[in-house]
């Protein structure tokens, strides 16, 4: 079976590997699935993200799909609108933190989280056959702009967090938006908050001329410099389209989202003892660390956001996260969110009283390797049971590829590719060297697996 979707939506770069009319498709396939329908859409900043809007919502309208088209907002803010809201679905455009010539189409169920595997392998099948149900000419659905959802789930957000305490504190913080959609959002919240609020990379621009929209540790230079010019508390930085957040402290260093993630599942099991959290496989020890520490429970899933929003759902868990700065929030929505994200580190901040820096210096540290080694996907699944039959006790995870713990605390992950011909491998352990010689280790065990599966091919 062809593929339409993967791991987030569709992403494509719109007339170079996906044509006007796929997009038309694509919409078209999205209305039949859904029925006469109400569906909230949204984009991102991307130059072709108006495009692409107006095609999908010529398409659902043929269907009999009414639109309402948010216009540009964030993922975030596009999910709890759906949920909250009187819609049926959502389509958010957008490729997240891609390149700016990609986009993507993103579909929302009416819980506000990412449609599930089963319904998009429907979508997937009626757009292959092209079993379109267009409507008669006066059945199409209705087209009406819709204004206000941003502030109202700022509104929302609020609500989780001490309003009056943070407000007191008269927090600076530094925003980088990456010249896209939480530009709307953050400044907003911060704003309610009484803070004071520094914008950097803050126009809205498709070419992303600021920096790349993924936020990662090498990229945030002009934020970390606004934060120290500024003598700020804090800065966040978000990705194309707001779900994820990577913080910088007040000496302007910015800290990878397990940093940020561990801070927030510590002062969540302090105020919930015995909560639950759920994380990808491939999360670092420092949250398993700190779940153990402060008596909570913690749940490994498949990477992919999708996968720990439905889980979140499924075990009644309230936190999520993800490496990536990735924060699930369920008492808001149980979806990647960067500016509930934002509101909690303000609430921590505020909470404790401490600077940032002191407070990610008191969580515990270990170092990651990454790499990957090539593998023909019709071999994956023999590479797996091969390497499973080698690892001989200890402790070993099997929910995505399999990940070794060792008893100095220090661990590797070798997982298929969901997209790509590899296999990746992590490492994590409390000296740098020790990192890489695991990763070396799995990486040459691969390797003579793959060659011994290939000659007996
Ligand atoms: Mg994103």
């Amino acid at each position: 079976m062809k593929r339409l979707f993967g791991t987030n939506g569709i992403r494509f770069v719109l007339g170079r590997d996906f044509m006007l009319e796929d997009v038309l498709k694509v919409g078209l396939a999205i209305g039949t699935f859904f029925g006469k329908r109400r569906c909230l859409l949204g984009r991102d900043v991307r130059l072709t993200g108006e495009t692409i809007a107006s095609s999908v919502a010529s398409a659902l309208m043929s269907t009999g799909v009414s639109v309402y088209d948010a216009g540009l907002i964030t993922t975030p803010a596009l999910q709890y609108s759906v949920k909250s809201g009187d819609f049926d679905f959502g389509i958010m455009i957008t490729a997240s933190h891609n390149p700016p010539e990609f986009n993507g189409i993103k579909v929302i169920d009416s819980d506000g989280v990412e449609i599930p595997r089963e319904k998009e392998e429907v979508i997937e099948s009626i757009f292959f056959e092209g079993k379109f149900r267009y409507v008669s000419w006066n059945e199409v659905g209705s087209y009406m702009r819709i204004q206000g959802l941003v502030e109202d789930y700022v509104r929302a957000v609020l609500k989780h967090v001490n309003i009056s305490a943070i407000m007191e504190r008269k927090l600076t913080v530094a925003v980088d938006p990456a010249n896209s959609v939480s530009v709307l959002t953050t400044p907003l919240l911060l704003k309610s908050l009484n803070c004071r609020v520094l914008t950097v990379n803050a126009h809205l621009d498709g070419t992303f001329p600021g920096r790349d929209p993924e936020p990662r540790l090498d990229n945030l230079g002009t934020l970390s410099d606004a934060v120290i010019a500024a003598g700020a508390d804090m800065g966040v930085a978000h990705d194309g389209d707001g779900d994820r957040a990577i913080f910088v402290d007040e000496k302007g260093r910015a800290h990878w989202g397990d940093r940020s993630a561990a801070l927030i599942v510590m002062d969540y099991l302090e105020r919930n003892p015995g909560g639950t959290i759920v994380a990808p496989v491939s999360t670092s020890k420092a949250v398993e660390d700190v779940v153990n520490k402060y008596g909570g429970n913690l749940v490994y899933t498949k990477v992919g956001s999708i996968i720990v929003s439905r889980t979140m759902l499924k075990l009644g868990a309230e936190l999520g996260i993800e490496e990536n700065g990735g924060i699930f929030y369920a008492p808001h929505i149980p979806v990647r969110d960067g500016t509930m994200a934002t509101a909690l580190i303000l609430d921590i901040l505020t909470r404790r009283n401490e600077p940032l820096s002191k407070l990610f210096a008191s969580l515990p540290k270990y170092y990651q390797v990454k790499d990957k080694v090539p593998c023909p996907n019709e071999l994956k699944e023999a590479v797996l049971r091969a390497l499973l039959s080698e690892i001989k006790g200890g402790r070993v995870e099997t929910i995505d590829g399999a990940k070794v713990w060792f008893s100095d605390g220090s661990w590797v992950l070798a997982r298929p590719s969901g997209t790509e011909p590899i296999y990746r491998v992590f490492a994590e352990a409390k000296e740098p060297g020790r990192a890489q010689a695991l990763v070396e280790e799995m990486k040459a065990k691969l390797r003579d697996i793959i060659s011994s599966l290939m000659s007996r091919a």
